[in-house]
């Protein structure tokens, strides 16, 4: 049977020229190769830059209201096919249905958000700076502006920022993860439906050298960027060099401290879900309980029940509650972190490693793996693991607990479990972490307000989405206006004050 090949989308349609270099597309709980995807050379993005550059000449000047129009339809249509949307997920990616369909809602939060770009995007107005003199502040787009998304959310990443840059009149060319593409594609066959001229979203798939294209052509004015912290920061450091505004995020290692007052049937609930959710293969995912005082002795076998019922399998499977890692190699390399937590003395609670799934014996599966005792020199706290592994650490006061979460070069997201109103407005006030849940283990914002860390997991200044986002793709124009008066006649080379 033919492999399928999937391939970019520019100027409003499917490509057709066929790629000199490919990449593997697997279908994860299987471990075959599903399709291949074209990897974009220099001047397959010169042409989609191009292609967005000659659209933004006309997008920018279209209305709001018709702008707003395309986003309305595009809503309808997310909305429409989400169930196909979700199975390209599953497919490529591994994640179960549920948590697919629920990538997708939270996309098409966003772009409910960018449909009230008329009123995100208004500017300012000052009548009488001086004597019949106004001043007006408004915002323009940018121009070309590119985004650059991670494997784990192929959907809701690049949802964060195209509906809001092309609200905003920018033109859109997305590089999505060269690992689960498909969706990429299905998208901008939706905004094409939806009415989106030609050229305002384009896709090029590929690896680095499409990257890197992006970062220097002088026509692109912006790069948002997802992904882990060392291309992230490679991203934000290239971007910026050529010129660009650049918003860069990058990867995490998220921890739950649990105070021994806490509701411990409430945080084992929410640590489970949240360490081993999408296999762990979400920034948001816990990664670490700093378990307080008492704490631990209480919670370690509340979490120990609760893997021992979890269920694993191929994420169509309507019984499976976690699907497959994204590649082999990344299946090993979480294993190998399991190895090297044994080897540095942490406590195997739970062992994942050996786990089948029954008829999927070429599956990148991992089962849940739980540490207790582990410490901070371990590279199993050290690294952000990216996969179904758990680790408690155990401290004696919750001064401690803030302490280590304060000096972790990461600071994506934080949770706190507690019943004592104090402790959590303490915590609120003095964690240095962007996102920040109490009782809440995955504290990812609404689409109207703005999601983004701090330290090593952003490298820029404005998070995405919310009003953050319309800032980024915005850049702002102050007006000074004044109409001609003939009271106002008179050369005067003075420096102009207010009169
Ligand atoms: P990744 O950094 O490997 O890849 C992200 C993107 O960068 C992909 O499109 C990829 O093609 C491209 N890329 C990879 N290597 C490159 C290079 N050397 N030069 C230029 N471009 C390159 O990340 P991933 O493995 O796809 O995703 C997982 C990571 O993303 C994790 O670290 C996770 O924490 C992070 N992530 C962060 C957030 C957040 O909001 N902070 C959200 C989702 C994922």
């Amino acid at each position: 049977m033919a492999t399928k090949t999937i391939n970019h989308w520019i100027d409003g349609k499917a490509y057709e020229k066929s790629a000199e270099r490919h990449g593997d597309v697997f279908n994860p709980a299987t471990g075959e190769v599903q399709a291949k995807v074209a990897y974009a050379t220099p001047s397959v993005v010169d042409e989609a830059v191009e292609s967005a550059w000659k659209a933004s000449q006309t997008w920018r000047s279209i209305s709001l209201s018709k702008r707003t129009k395309v986003l309305f339809a595009f809503r309808q249509l997310v909305d429409k096919h989400q169930h196909e949307m979700a199975k390209l997920l599953t497919l490529e990616h591994g994640k179960v249905t549920g948590d697919a369909l629920g990538e997708v809602n939270r996309g098409l939060e966003v772009i409910e958000f960018a449909c009230g770009i008329a009123d995100l995007s208004k500017g300012e107005y000052s009548e009488n700076v001086s004597t019949e003199v106004d001043s007006y502040s408004i915002r323009q787009p940018l121009g070309v502006v590119a985004g650059i998304t991670p494997f784990n959310f192929p959907a809701m990443v690049p949802m964060w920022m195209y509906p809001i840059a092309i609200a905003c009149g920018n033109t859109f060319i997305l590089k999505p993860s060269e690992r689960d593409p498909s969706c990429a594609n299905f998208c901008a066959e939706l905004l094409a439906e939806a009415g989106l001229p030609p050229g305002v979203f384009n896709v090029v798939h590929g690896d680095k050298v499409a990257v890197d294209r992006l970062l220097e052509h002088p026509k692109v004015s912006a790069v948002s960027f997802v992904g882990s912290t060392p291309i992230a920061q490679y991203i934000y450091e290239t971007g910026t060099r050529h010129g660009k505004r650049v918003q860069a995020l990058g990867g995490a290692k998220n921890h739950m401290i649990v105070l021994p007052d806490a509701d411990m049937e409430l945080a084992a609930d929410a640590a489970i879900s949240a360490g081993f959710g999408s296999a762990g293969e979400r920034c948001m995912a816990i990664s670490v309980v700093v378990a307080v005082g008492n704490a631990a002795d209480r919670l370690m076998p509340l979490l120990k029940e609760r893997i021992a019922k979890l269920s694993v399998g191929d994420g169509f499977d309507k019984a499976s509650e976690m699907g497959p890692l994204i590649n082999k190699a990344h299946r090993d390399k979480v294993a190998g972190y399991v190895d090297k937590g044994v080897a540095e003395g942490a406590t195997l609670v739970s062992d994942g490693r050996q786990l089948a799934v029954a008829g999927r014996a070429g599956g990148f599966f991992l089962g849940p793996c739980l540490f207790d005792n582990v410490s901070t020199e371990m590279s199993i706290y050290k690294d952000e693991i990216f996969g179904p592994v758990l680790g408690v650490t155990r401290v004696g006061t919750y001064d401690e607990a803030i302490k280590m979460v304060n000096s972790n070069p990461y600071a994506n997201g934080v949770a706190l479990f507690t019943n004592d109103g104090g402790a959590a407005r303490k915590f609120q006030h003095e964690v240095e972490v962007g996102m920040v849940g109490i009782n809440v283990p995955i504290p990812v914002p609404m689409a109207y307000y703005s999601f983004g860390g701090w330290k090593a997991s952003l490298f820029g200044d404005h998070h995405v989405h919310g009003r953050d986002g319309v800032h980024f793709y915005t850049r702002m124009k102050a007006v000074t206006s004044r109409w001609p008066d003939p009271r106002h006649r008179g050369v005067d080379l003075g420096f102009p004050t207010n009169k």
